[in-house]
């Protein structure tokens, strides 16, 4: 598919579901559909011809329905923080958003599940089950604003992964509408169970070309009773990846290991929290468990580690307030990098960590062989590094192009992937072929014909249009 949608089957689909779903819930308002056409990707501006907002599955049934019978695509959107891309409506057609499905249904100590719409915050889901002594470890940077269904739909990680995995594995049950508006319940409640094909496993990460999650069953673990955070700085980036590798292979396990280069910390320094002066680079290191004294003990081992390997400085967070301080500080980073140059290009490579200090280092290397600035920063400890490249506006844009299939092909040599969470949706479709196989995207390709044969939902995603 490359054309926009057909307007007389847009007005066809925009008639249905105004009967369908009310007046309210279907919008044609430019500036909306600007915004909806719009994600933290970078790739451009794509507007929907309407932007739906269903408030129950029927109703999302409904839309598939819809789109299905007048051939009009339609693209799946959570809360467009997404950085590949995967919920701008390359071709128009609807843009199906799930914000109104934000009701946390359940949250059940005794079965350690909650049942969620797709539209819930991430955060405020976090929030929710903390109270009740419970815990939601998947923790994406971007966690006040993205939602759970594009969580699963791009099997979100986050600093934590290196402990406690990635959404995939806390995804029990899925409540999904297939393209053609078949809804299906897919998984279960219980820890255990092994009946039938593994669709849950399918339909997270499969980016929204899959079908449509409305509900989405979670499994929480019990709220760790103590966590410990300390920043420690280094010279150099290298010296900072070369000790996280140091700490992992000593048997030690943070729950977060968080890496920040020079260019990174001058982004954020002084926006809440100050970095020691000369901070070349830092670690964010994480430590949490039962007790306060073999918590203070982990984190006094990774402290020594890292002052062994090079470390300058080791501050450990005194309170609550100042672990938020530092922890805002790490998110932000992504939106800081934006305010040193007028554009940026952010990568997410995944590299098996005893390669991390020298992929480091090459890539340093290829900035100044290509004069452009590089920041790299990320989750270290499950060697998944967010490598921007920065720079000043299109006419640099050809030598940021080669600079990125070179950072690409860096991580699949070293045996790592294109993409460690933000998925490949629009911005990686066609690097796909680097780390995968023809015979393997072929047969991807084809399950995604089986499942949607028509190809209108999210196209031109995953894989380069034929
Ligand atoms: C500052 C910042 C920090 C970030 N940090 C991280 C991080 O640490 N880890 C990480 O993994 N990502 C991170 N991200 C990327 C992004 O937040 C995640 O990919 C997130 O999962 C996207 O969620 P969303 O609700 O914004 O989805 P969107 O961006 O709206 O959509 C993402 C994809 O999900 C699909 N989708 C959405 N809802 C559904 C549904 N109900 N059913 C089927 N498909 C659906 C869309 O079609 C699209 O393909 C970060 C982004 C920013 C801006």
């Amino acid at each position: 598919m490359t054309a926009r949608a057909d307007p007389s089957q847009v007005a066809e689909v925009r008639a249905a579901l105004e009967r369908a779903l009310g007046p309210g819930a279907v919008k044609a308002d430019p500036d909306q559909l600007r915004a909806y056409g719009r994600d933290e990707s970078d790739t451009g501006e794509f507007p929907a011809d309407l932007v739906v907002l269903p408030s129950s599955a029927s109703e999302v049934q409904a839309v598939l329905r819809a789109c299905q019978s007048a051939a009009v695509p339609v693209t799946p959107v959570g809360a467009r923080t997404g950085k590949s891309g995967g919920s701008l409506p390359l071709h128009g057609g609807v843009s199906l958003s799930l914000e109104r499905m934000n009701r946390i249904k359940l949250i059940s100590p005794e079965d350690l599940i909650a049942v969620v719409e797709p539209g819930v915050i991430t955060g405020e889901l976090m929030k929710a089950v903390e109270a009740r002594g419970l815990f939601y470890p998947p923790d994406p940077a971007s966690l006040d604003s993205c939602t759970i269904g594009g969580n699963v739909a791009e099997n979100a990680g986050g600093p934590r992964a290196l402990k406690y995995g990635v959404t995939r594995d806390y995804v029990l049950g899925l409540e999904w509408v297939l393209p053609d508006g078949r809804l299906i319940r897919a998984g279960r409640r219980t820890i255990k169970g092994v009946a039938g094909y593994d669709l849950v496993g399918l339909f997270v990460g499969s980016e929204g070309t899959l079908g449509v999650s409305t509900e989405v069953t979670l499994q929480l673990i019990p709220l760790p009773r103590q966590v410990m955070t300390a920043l420690i700085t280094f010279a150099s980036v290298v010296d900072a990846a070369r000790a996280a590798s140091a700490v992992l292979a000593a048997g030690v396990l943070p729950r977060t290991l968080e890496l920040m280069d020079d260019l990174s910390i001058s982004a954020v320094d002084g926006r809440g929290f100050s970095f020691p002066p000369n901070a070349g680079a830092a670690l964010l290191a994480e430590v949490d468990g039962i007790d306060e004294a073999s918590v203070l003990g982990e984190l006094g081992r990774v402290g020594e580690i890292c002052e062994r390997n090079g470390a300058s400085q080791s501050l450990a967070a005194q309170n609550e307030d100042q672990r938020q301080k530092l922890w805002s500080a790490r998110r932000s980073i992504a939106i800081a990098l934006r305010a040193v140059k007028p554009c940026k290009i952010s990568e997410d490579i995944a590299v098996p960590r005893s390669r991390i200090a020298e992929v480091i280092s090459r890539l340093k290397a290829m900035g100044e062989e290509l004069g452009l600035a590089v920041a790299t920063y990320g989750h270290a400890g499950d060697g998944n590094l967010h490598v921007n490249v920065l720079y000043e506006g299109p006419s640099e844009r050809p030598k940021v192009d080669r600079a990125i299939v070179r950072m690409l092909e860096l991580a699949v040599g070293v045996g790592g992937t294109i993409t460690g969470e933000h998925g490949v949706g629009y911005a990686k479709r066609d690097f796909l072929h680097l780390e995968q196989a023809p015979e393997l995207i072929s047969l991807q390709r084809e399950l995604k014909r089986f499942f949607d044969p028509a190809g209108l939902l999210n196209p031109g995603k995953m894989f380069p249009e034929i």
